[in-house]
């Protein structure tokens, strides 16, 4: 009953999180295909490698982390996107632009191009697909 109630705690715990928050942490999700579908992220280096000795029975090897973090960097795109769809539901004003670009493909509410621009320039930059420019000119 405690461990049901353990697990469940740990899921929530999990879920809310999330891997934009995880990434912000230094955490990161495990990429071996045992783990895939799972919301669970470990602290970069000792954490995974800890994991996946005892999960997998394996060490990791140089392409382990590097997998992590694509597979972080794609599920904080993900829930940035979700997160951009949550927030267009309750859009009331403004007009709808169609944003087309490699990495994404949607349709945004917004009073003024400029605006619409910069929503999308905030789920590209989770997803990893833009450079930090504005670091420079803080
Ligand atoms: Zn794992």
């Amino acid at each position: 009953m405690a461990e049901r109630l353990e697990n469940s705690e740990e899921v929530s715990k999990n879920t809310e999180s999330g891997a934009c928050r995880a990434s912000r942490e230094g955490r990161v999700p495990c990429p071996h295909n045992d783990c895939h579908g799972s919301a669970v992220f470990f602290q970069r280096g000792a954490g995974l490698d800890v994991h996946f000795r005892a999960k997998h029975g394996a060490k990791p090897d140089a392409t382990t982390e590097k997998a992590a973090k694509q597979k972080l960097r794609k599920l904080c795109f993900e829930e940035m996107k979700q997160r951009l769809q949550d927030i267009e539901a309750q859009e009331q004003e403004g007009q709808q632009y169609e944003v087309a670009c490699p990495a994404l493909k949607t349709t945004v509410t917004a009073t003024r191009p400029e605006m619409a621009a910069k929503k999308v320039g905030i789920i590209l930059y989770a997803g990893g697909f833009l450079h930090t420019y504005a670091s420079k000119a803080n």
